[in-house]
């Protein structure tokens, strides 16, 4: 190793939303470097969204999920105000101080240009649901879109330059958990930094890192879940009764056949759908712009079921990789649609049948057969739960309800930590947001990054 090394009170690791609300809260007083992995926010371009391509060039670092701003830099934009969901956080810290923390976070993103408009809760749409054994999770929610999302970000990450170092492109590659030392690359060349605090805030995208790190350094883990399932597309009218009251229908059911738990949700209205490349391997997501002149005919959600494993099992997110790679080996490098009518009638659909579809994709994705590539019990799940949400929003088990293949939301393996998550065994490293498994969105992981800027300023 190179031995150009400086010193700061604070070495932050991943420009993802966690890691930029750590930045901004301790570079007000503290020395800090905020080292990024992927491209600055301007610069992230993906050739499969600006259609310049037709398949995902698995691109590194990938425009989507890396570069300042984080996984979230090209997101809906959706805000939950709520610790019903979203993350883990209330395991760790009283639900009114998370709360109290996803407030501060929102403050910050107003003053950088994001709209104050919050949906509320609704209680005759929850009681609609249970009536059908169907459960609505209710929260305040914020809708930036893609587009106020993105601004926001921009003039956030602006206002950040000023207060810290930032560093894209630039992995980091280790750290002497002895030491403090962080050592990452730029330009082909190694370098190393002494940080006093180290707040690893890796993502999603960066959480094998951080697996392989901790079992170097003898930090357990742990990690028993995995979701999968498939992004749903259908006319946006279905469920216009829900979106235009609570703007993201959050619903979960327990199937009679399992009894496993299949959520819908990650819901964009009149939106489209995307590729996602996670370390080589392709997935779906979707999302919405606020602006009229970018909006589709079509809503689309997440419907995943969730697999609790037990021993000797202990790989979820390899076996949610290993579901989606197949699915990816099947559509010749890219993921698989399928008519929901194709799917129940146990036939492919394919260019033929796709012509006649009356939802009109909004992702060019390969026709294909899902049921070759997910595992029955999840696939009777889905099924179940299509079925079961169609009584609540009818026209959502149609024959051309589209369903793109494969979804996953892996939740990362969490570090064991002392208290107010410093690392177990280490002198002040930090790990937080996706990356660590404490959170699963937006608000949750700046909550915490605001949260363990606060620990480290005590
Ligand atoms: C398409 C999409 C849509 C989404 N929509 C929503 C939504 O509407 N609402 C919501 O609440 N959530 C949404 N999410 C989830 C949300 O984006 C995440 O919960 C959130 O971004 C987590 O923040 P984070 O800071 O923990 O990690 P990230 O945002 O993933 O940031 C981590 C950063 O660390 C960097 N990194 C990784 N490894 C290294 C390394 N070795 N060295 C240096 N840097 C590294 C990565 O490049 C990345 O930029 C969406 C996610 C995706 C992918």
């Amino acid at each position: 190793m190179q031995a150009k090394q400086k010193k700061y009170d604070i070495v932050i690791i991943g420009g993802g939303i966690g890691g930029i609300m750590a930045a901004y809260a301790l570079g007000k007083t503290q020395k800090v470097l905020l080292i990024e992995k992927g491209l600055p926010l301007q610069k992230r371009k993906c050739p499969l969204v600006s259609k310049r391509t037709q398949k995902c060039l698995g691109c590194s670092p990938c425009s989507i999920m890396q570069g300042m701003g984080g996984a979230g830099a090209f997101s809906d934009g959706k805000y939950v105000i709520s610790t019903e969901y979203g993350g883990w956080l209330t395991s760790f810290m009283q639900d009114e101080l998370v709360l109290s923390y996803i407030n501060k976070a929102d403050q910050i993103l107003i003053k950088h240009g994001a709209s104050q408009e919050r949906y509320l809760p609704d209680d005759e749409l929850k009681l609609i649901c249970l009536q059908h054994d169907l459960h609505m999770q209710q929260a305040e929610l914020k809708h930036l879109g893609t587009d106020e999302n993105f601004s926001t970000m921009l003039n956030l990450i602006d206002n950040l330059g000023s207060k810290c170092e930032i560093l894209t492109n630039t992995p980091v590659v280790d750290i002497d958990k002895d030491k403090n030392i962080v050592h990452y690359t730029h330009d082909g060349q190694t370098f190393s930094v002494k940080g006093d605090n180290i707040i690893i805030a890796v993502g999603r995208a960066g959480s094998s890192f951080l697996v392989d790190w901790c079992k170097k350094n003898g930090i357990k883990m742990s990690n028993n879940q995995v979701d999968i399932g498939v992004r749903v597309e259908l006319p946006y009218l279905v469920w216009q009764h829900f979106s235009r009251r609570i703007y993201e229908p959050k619903i979960w059911y327990r199937s009679e056949g399992y009894g496993d738990v299949t959520r819908m949700f990650c819901f964009n209205e009149r939106g489209s759908v995307v590729i996602e490349n996670t370390n080589g391997v392709l997935t779906v997501n979707g999302h919405a712009y606020k602006g009229e002149d970018k909006k589709t005919q079509n809503s689309n959600f997440a419907l995943l079921t969730t697999t609790k494993f037990t021993q000797p099992f202990n790989e979820p997110i390899e076996y949610a990789r290993y579901v989606a790679s197949l699915a990816n080996k099947i559509s010749g490098g890219s993921v698989l649609v399928q008519r929901f009518g194709d799917l129940v009638k146990g036939r492919r659909s394919n260019e033929h049948r796709m012509k006649d579809c009356t939802t009109i994709p909004t992702l060019k994705a390969v026709p294909g057969d899902l049921s070759l590539c997910m595992p029955k019990r999840q696939l009777d799940n889905i099924i179940e739960t299509l079925y079961a949400l169609d009584k609540v929003a009818p026209g959502t088990a149609n024959h051309d309800t589209l369903l793109y293949g494969i979804e996953c939301k892996y939740y990362s393996a969490r570090p064991e930590t002392e208290d107010d998550f410093m690392l177990k065994g280490t002198k002040n490293i930090y790990a937080i947001g996706d990356g660590a498994g404490f959170t699963r969105s937006l608000s949750h992981a700046a909550a915490h990054g605001l949260y363990v800027a606060d620990v480290i300023l005590k």
